[in-house]
């Protein structure tokens, strides 16, 4: 096997997914400190309190930068090499989140023990569907008291719609947390805390039918044990490698991250278990990733890292092949050549400027302003683009105009290329022009990013009126359908997008329903396609 096949053999690039406080951090945390990627527990979490810090967010745009090391992490552990994508959540939720999942090859689902499947979970959960990635899930907080386990499988596969295969399974929790059983060898390692930076816990293993299994986690929990197994064994799905790899079951496992009980192991099984980097679907064939071209897709752009430049930095997912710095490229979208230079990779903490990198990983580089979310970086002449960067859907819209109306043309300019990175979207009324915008986002927070940039950036002060609408449909047969004789709600508006996509916007979600059954043959969307 070459060089290059070899390394990216060995590459993992995985997202975390779930709700604010799950464990996320504090998982990502453990795993860099068995990647050896950093001392000291905790360092992850001084960098997320920052990030969070919103009173101060505005001005601390150099934490941006910070925000973005944060963004996509790579170490290696057990002859892989690891990079973990970081989907950002509370306050900065926004599309970016469900667009890091586009440059995932997988998914590890954080679940709190005690509050089960929560409602950022489900939105990013239904975007990995989407992409048939494989999902594995890691229940966290068993040293806290939990909710029942077959509770929280059930709930799993009802909210979520995927069948689960527990890997291992807890004993007791919370006070009585005694450790958990591994299925496939009838093992029980028993539960020892380990607070802070501490590497590895001390634990014990005994097998099951050992003699002083009762002595270890008492006759009850011993015999509740037995029992559950017994269930287990004759109820759960069977662990299957074909529908993990198709995202139609779920691995499960339990531990806590805060007391690093199960973290190794589970990392272990996980990247045994998840994906070298998968192939590509272009508009021209699949890319696979051994091929030896370079090939590469824009997924996030991030602005304004410094100050002084209001530069941007394009992110990309390597699809296949080998980078190699300054190397010149076929910027597909833009009909150009372009070296690129001073790639950078992000480390646990730092970031550096890579001289070589491989498919599975990502680096970002500088960006002119030259491109959009989608596009397609490669070595081949050949025009292609990859399938599979939606439109996601916005859940809160304002309108927005410029306060000083001599300023329209920067006004416009602003919105658009804020838009162009994709934290924004962009609508006007249905049946007038520019007059009128409307921004559609994620995450409240883009508001106020919006404004503030406009302001600093394009010198154009605006301002916002919410409107009261949460659900954004996009009309997937509009060659079909006239939008104006749509039999709508009272709560629904028409508008349409800057290419003329018409889309409906909705107050409530019911209503959603209501017109899909006043109208046969409406077929509606909760993404947008080009
Ligand atoms: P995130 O928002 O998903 O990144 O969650 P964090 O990793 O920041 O964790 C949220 C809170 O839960 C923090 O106070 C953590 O210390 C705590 N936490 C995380 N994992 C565990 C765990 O396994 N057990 C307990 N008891 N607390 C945990």
């Amino acid at each position: 096997m070459s060089n290059i096949a070899e390394e990216i053999k060995k590459r993992r690039t995985f997202a975390i997914i779930s709700h604010p406080d799950a464990g996320k951090t504090t998982l990502t945390e453990k795993f860099l400190l068995y990647g050896g990627a950093i001392n000291l527990a905790g360092t992850v979490k001084g960098r997320k309190a920052a990030k969070h810090a919103v009173s101060d967010w505005m001005e601390i745009e150099k934490e941006r930068g910070i925000s973005v090391t944060s963004s996509v992490m790579q170490f290696e552990y057990d002859g892989y090499c690891i990079n973990i994508l970081d989907t950002p959540g509370h306050q900065d939720f926004s599309e970016d989140t469900y667009r890091t999942l586009m440059a995932a090859d997988s998914a590890v689902m954080v679940i709190d023990g005690s509050k089960g499947v929560e409602a950022q979970t489900i939105k990013l959960f239904k975007v990995c569907v989407m992409r048939r990635i494989p999902i594995f899930t890691f229940i966290n907080k068993m040293d806290r008291e939990a909710r029942d386990p077959f509770e929280l499988m059930d709930e799993i596969e009802n909210v979520l719609g995927i069948r689960t295969c527990p890997i291992n399974w807890p004993i007791g929790c919370g006070k009585n947390f005694k450790g958990v059983y591994d299925r496939h060898d009838k093992t029980i390692t028993t539960f020892t805390a380990a607070m802070g930076g501490q590497k590895e816990v001390a634990t014990q293993t005994f097998d099951v039918e050992g003699a002083d299994v009762d002595s270890v986690i008492g006759v009850d929990y011993h015999q509740q044990l037995l029992d559950e197994i017994e269930l287990l064994d004759g109820a759960a799905d069977e662990f299957d490698m074909d529908r993990v790899s198709r995202g139609n079951l779920s691995p499960v496992f339990f531990g806590s991250a805060l007391t690093n009980f199960g973290v190794e192991t589970f990392l272990k099984h996980f990247l045994k278990m998840t994906t070298s980097p998968l192939p590509r679907r272009t508009t021209t064939g699949i890319i696979d990733p051994f091929e030896e071209k370079f090939s590469a897709f824009v997924f996030k752009i991030q602005a304004n890292m410094n100050k002084a430049h209001r530069d941007r930095i394009a992110f990309m997912r390597i699809v296949s092949g080998k980078f190699e710095a300054g190397m010149e490229v076929n910027h597909v979208q833009g009909g150009k050549k372009l070296r690129l230079t001073q790639p950078q990779q992000m480390m646990a903490q730092d970031r550096k400027i890579v001289d070589e990198a491989y498919a599975g990983d990502i680096i970002g580089v500088f960006d002119p302003g030259i491109f959009s979310i989608g596009d397609t970086l490669c070595l081949s002449n050949e025009k292609f683009q990859f399938e599979g960067i939606p439109t996601f859907a916005p859940e809160h819209f304002a309108r927005v105009r410029q306060i000083d109306t001599m300023k329209r043309k920067q006004f416009l300019k602003g919105v658009s290329q804020i838009a162009q990175e994709g934290a924004i979207q962009i609508f006007q009324e249905f049946n007038t022009g520019m007059e009128e915008i409307i921004v559609g986002v994620v995450g409240e927070l883009q508001f106020e990013v919006l404004t503030y940039r406009l302001e600093n950036e394009y010198n154009v002060e605006v301002k916002l009126e919410k409107l009261p609408y949460e659900y954004i449909r996009w009309i997937e047969n509009k060659e079909e359908i006239d939008v104006s004789r749509i039999q709508g709600t009272s709560d629904m508006k028409r508008i349409k997008d800057l290419k003329d996509n018409p889309l409906l916007l909705f107050v409530n979600s019911w209503s959603v329903g209501m017109v899909e059954e006043r109208n046969p043959g409406l077929k509606l969307s909760e993404f947008g396609r080009d």
